[in-house]
């Protein structure tokens, strides 16, 4: 019922020369796929990429989007510039973004709220840290991220957005949560959606695994019923890997 979401995060790599050349590789890849196929690419080559991915299915996304509509934001681009520039899709509350950048849950919702008044369709990351998991914390730490994340959208709204549970002791070490362990959290995020909006809502919010997820364990992640699909650092940067990931056969 849900179609699967495949999207590969970048990071601060590869430039626009690059990036076309990545997406060229990748467009007869990934053309026959069933799954939506999504890159987030660094803001710098988004106009390339744009450029690169003309004529494919392959979907535009970038990695942040400030609240504001413009203003005095140093280094900042609002959901509006983004959308002129072709983007469909934002990354929003990465845990590199908490981690290094300061982003609270409160930035999160702010992010969030603005990229859907913008019309980009936000892939909001919630998850937790090692010692958290250690002390029983996950559950109720993934649904109150994600319950202040959508704080203020509509019904229909929370319908359209992406989760992405992303384990933080998972991201670019290896390390993968189980197939059983990445299920039953994201079945938590959605148990905390349907208790707040409705058993229709959370039928329909497509949520990802994020965690090392590679061409040698998707299958086993994406046969569990409340995976709808990956975020994949790593693995998005080659072609031929994130091809795997993207047809998860
Ligand atoms: C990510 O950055 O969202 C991620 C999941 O990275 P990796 O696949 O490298 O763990």
């Amino acid at each position: 019922m849900r179609t699967p979401v495949i999207a590969g995060n970048w990071k601060m790599n590869k430039g626009p020369a690059e990036a076309a050349e990545l997406i060229n590789e990748l467009k007869p890849l990934v053309k026959e796929a069933k799954a939506t196929v999504v890159v987030c690419v660094p803001a710098i080559d988004i106009p390339a990429a744009k450029k690169a991915l003309k004529g494919s299915k392959i979907k535009l996304g970038a990695q942040n989007v400030h609240f504001k509509e413009s203003g005095a934001f140093t280094g900042e681009l609002s959901a509006s510039m983004l959308k002129e520039a072709g983007v469909e899709y934002v990354i929003i509350g990465h845990s590199e973004r908490r981690q290094y950048f300061a982003e609270t849950d409160e930035t999160v919702n702010l992010r969030v709220k603005a990229a859907v008044a913008g019309g980009l369709i936000p892939i909001i990351c919630v998850g937790e840290k090692k010692e958290q998991r250690e002390a029983g914390y996950t559950d109720a730490l993934v649904a109150y991220q994600t319950l202040i994340a959508l704080t203020g959208l509509t019904e229909d709204e929370i319908k359209k957005v992406i989760i992405a549970y992303e384990p933080v002791w998972a991201i670019g070490t290896g390390l993968t949560a189980t197939d059983e362990q990445a299920n039953e959290t994201i079945g938590v995020i959605r148990e905390a959606i349907r208790a707040k909006y409705g058993k229709r809502v959370s039928d329909r919010v497509r949520i990802q695994y994020g965690g090392s997820m590679n061409p040698k364990n998707v299958k086993g992640l994406m046969a569990q019923p409340q995976i709808d699909g990956g975020l994949i650092g790593g693995a998005s940067l080659k072609a031929e890997d994130f091809a795997k990931v993207v047809h998860f056969e």
